[in-house]
C-alpha cells in the first residue's frame, strides 16, 4: 500500500522510535501516547484490519504484543497493561493498517478505556449467543 503511513513506518521508509523489530513486525512508540510507554505493534505486511489480515499474522502480532506488554510493564514500572485493537471507524480505528496498542497502566492514571454496560434480557442473550455460535460452526 503505497499511501499507507503505517506501511511506510513499519518498513522503515519513515524513521520513528522503534522499540522492537524483526523480519515481520516493527513496534513503535505511539505519536500521541495515552501513557508513558504506549506502543503500537505494526505488521510489515499491509492489512487494513483484523478482517483483512491473514490469521497467522494476526496471531503472531498478538504474540509480539505479549512480549512488549512484559517489557513495558517492567521498564515503565507499570502495574497493569491494556491491549487494545480497533477495527473499523465505528470501533475507533483511525489508521487503516492493522495495529495493536500496548498501553502501560498505573492506578490513578488518566487513561480511560471504559464502556457502560447495556441491558439485555435472558432471551436476547440466548438469541445473540445462537447467532454468534451459528456463524462460527
Ligand atoms: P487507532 O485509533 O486504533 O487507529 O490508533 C491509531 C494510533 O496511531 C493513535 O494512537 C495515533 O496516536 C497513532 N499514530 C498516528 N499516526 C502516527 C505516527 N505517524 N506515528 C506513530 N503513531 C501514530
Ligand atoms: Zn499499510
Amino acid at each position: 500500500m503505497s499511501d499507507c503511513i503505517f506501511c511506510k513506518i513499519a518498513n522503515g521508509e519513515i524513521p520513528t522510535n522503534t522499540v522492537y523489530e524483526d523480519d515481520r513486525f516493527r513496534v513503535i512508540l505511539d505519536a500521541a501516547p495515552a501513557n508513558e510507554g504506549h506502543c503500537l505493534v505494526l505488521p510489515k505486511k499491509h492489512g487494513a484490519n483484523i478482517f483483512e489480515l491473514d490469521g497467522e499474522t494476526v496471531s503472531d502480532a498478538f504474540a509480539v504484543a505479549k512480549k512488549i506488554a512484559e517489557a513495558v510493564k517492567k521498564s515503565m514500572n507499570a502495574e497493569g497493561v491494556n491491549i487494545l485493537q480497533n477495527n473499523g471507524e465505528a470501533a475507533g480505528q483511525t489508521v487503516g493498517h492493522f495495529h495493536i496498542h500496548v498501553i502501560p497502566r498505573k492506578s490513578g492514571d488518566n487513561v480511560t478505556i471504559k464502556a457502560d454496560a447495556i441491558e439485555l434480557s435472558d432471551e436476547e442473550k440466548q438469541n445473540i449467543c445462537k447467532k454468534i455460535s451459528d456463524e462460527i460452526s
